[in-house]
């Protein structure tokens, strides 16, 4: 825990820092247009967990979109501690944000924060995750009951018959919920009759690839290795199932599905290891993200496509659409849009056999 000496030192670091760049930021004013007549939006981003490659994705590109729009932005990481990022955002809101954008690791932990922000006049959006039972302002996300069916539907094609192992993300996580929601959308009706048999169904601590790894051997061992199946719900979970998988020879013969087009999840798609990942175009989601916060912090009109029960009230939410993608269309997807390179992805793959 900081003492409350050291946040007061941040705190004073940290003011000196925005009075420079507000100093900074006024001399160049007056080469920019309207920018002369508003201050320079600062936004706090507190990220729940940097350690997977999404979150480094979104970090870059929601701070370059919102510089791009002229405003600052105050990254903190709390490497998946609930404690380290309260504290984080307390912190953030005694530097002066004019908007917080929260990913929490748990959106029921991270709610009080809302009101905190509030009592300073601090708008919150949350950022891919909800926060629930709160006075949240906005949220921003995809549409996590559609990534679910995504993957539900892919692997219930693949094997519309068998013995299925669920491999959920964190038990904390308000989307690791909405995933299960939509495979379930698909696969009950085959459960029910009868075609798919789950064998096992388990979460995944902090989204974690070596957690996945030890509830994927220890399935298999329950199970004597008789799994057709594995609905895990994101590329870091599967990775770590994968290697659970590859010890005992069976990578490439257990379907297993993914989420986020992790380089590494797009390389085992391509390689045959995994059956699919979704792709969420996270430049949209971040460059939208930065505009919302930028308009939060002026008192703007927000486009907005819906709203999302949080458990306390409906928050004006932009819900973007995520896509399924296999080896078929990797290259029109995730390589299109310039997310991976086509040398990266197809890295192990003979040259011959890249797409034309
Ligand atoms: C995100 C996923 C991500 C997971 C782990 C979820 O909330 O929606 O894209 O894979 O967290 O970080």
């Amino acid at each position: 825990m900081l003492s409350k000496k050291l946040i007061k030192l941040i705190c004073i670091g940290a003011i000196s820092i925005f009075t420079f760049s507000s100093f900074v930021g006024c001399s160049s004013k007056g080469t920019s247009g309207t920018a002369s007549t508003k201050k320079k939006v600062k936004i706090g981003l507190s990220i729940d967990d940097l350690r997977l490659e999404r979150w480094q994705h979104d970090r870059d590109l929601f701070t370059a979109a919102a510089e791009k729009l002229g405003a600052e932005v105050i990254v903190q990481s709390a490497n998946g501690d609930d404690t380290t990022q309260y504290s984080q955002a307390e912190n953030l809101i005694s530097q002066g944000v004019d908007v917080l954008v929260i990913i929490p690791h748990n959106g029921q932990t991270m709610a009080p924060i809302v009101e905190e922000a509030h009592k300073s006049k601090i708008k919150v959006l949350a950022y891919d995750r909800l926060i629930t039972n709160s006075d949240l302002d906005n949220y921003i996300s995809f549409d996590n009951v559609k990534v679910g069916e995504l993957q539900g539907k892919a692997i219930v094609d693949k094997v519309p018959k068998g013995s299925y192992f669920m491999m959920g993300g964190s038990p904390t996580d308000n989307n690791a919920k909405l995933f299960r929601q939509g495979q379930m959308n698909v696969i009950k009706p085959l459960v029910d009759k009868g075609d798919i048999k789950i064998v096992g169904d388990q979460w995944a601590k902090d989204w974690l690839p070596e957690e996945a790894l030890k509830i994927m051997e220890n399935a298999l061992t329950a199970n004597s290795n008789k799994i057709d199946a594995v609905v895990a719900s994101n590329d870091s979970t599967a990775g770590g199932a994968i290697q659970a998988l590859a010890s005992q020879k069976l990578d490439g013969k257990v379907a297993i599905s993914g989420q986020d087009a992790d380089l590494a999840g797009c390389q085992r798609v391509v390689e045959g290891k995994q059956s699919m990942t979704v792709y969420k175009p996270i430049k949209d989601l971040a460059t939208k993200a930065a505009e919302l916060s930028v308009k939060m912090a002026n008192g703007e009109d927000l486009a907005t496509n819906g709203t999302v029960n949080n458990g306390k009230k409906d928050v004006k939410s932009l819900l973007l659409t995520p896509i399924s993608v296999t080896a078929e269309n990797m290259k029109d997807t995730v390589i299109k849009d310039d997310f991976h390179k086509l040398e990266e992805v197809y890295k192990n793959v003979p040259k011959d056999k890249w797409p034309k």
